[in-house]
This record gives structure tokens, C-alpha cells and sequence, in this order.
């Protein structure tokens, strides 16, 4: 008898008594009612929260300013004065 039919023969003993003792472990355990532990459901992952519509960046009104001659204040330009030294601001200047 060869080393080799030795080995294929306990081999498939060994297979067949594996096969034998789960089908009577798996009628053993539906008769006694004892189930083997349910797999914890897969992590459900949380859908990403639709991203916000992308908007124009809404600056604030702009406003025209005008450097003041005399204090060099940034004021608006809608008014006559500066607020800062109230120096005349130059309305409409042009070239020239
Ligand atoms: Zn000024």
C-alpha cells in the first residue's frame, strides 16, 4: 500500500467525517433551536447630504467711493463732503 493511497484515503475519511458531523451538528442544533449568531447587518452608510446649489457669491452693494484730497479718507462718493474733515469731495471729476 502506498504512502500516497494512505494519505487520499485518510484524506477523504476525514472529509467524509467532517460532512457527517456538520449534518448532525446542523439537525443537533435545529432540534435544540440553537442558531448560530446572526451577522450584524452592514453598517449602513449614511447617504452624503446633497451638497448646497452653488450660488454667486452675493457681495455686499457696491459702492462707489472717493478718496478724500485733504485726508486722503475713503468716503462714498454720494456725498458732497467727506465725513471725515468734511473737505468738499469733487463730484464728477474728469480728465483734464
Ligand atoms: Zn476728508
Amino acid at each position: 500500500m502506498g504512502l500516497l493511497l494512505k494519505i487520499i484515503l485518510f484524506g477523504v475519511a476525514v472529509y467524509g467525517l467532517w460532512k457527517t458531523f456538520s449534518r448532525w451538528k446542523g439537525l443537533f442544533d435545529t432540534f435544540v433551536g440553537r442558531r448560530p449568531p446572526a451577522e450584524p447587518p452592514p453598517p449602513t452608510r449614511p447617504a452624503p447630504p446633497p451638497a448646497p446649489p452653488v450660488e454667486a457669491r452675493r457681495s455686499g452693494p457696491i459702492e462707489d467711493v472717493v478718496q478724500c484730497d485733504k485726508c486722503g479718507a475713503y468716503v462714498s462718493a454720494r456725498i458732497a463732503k467727506c465725513e471725515q474733515c468734511g473737505h468738499p469731495l469733487p463730484q464728477g471729476r474728469s480728465s483734464g
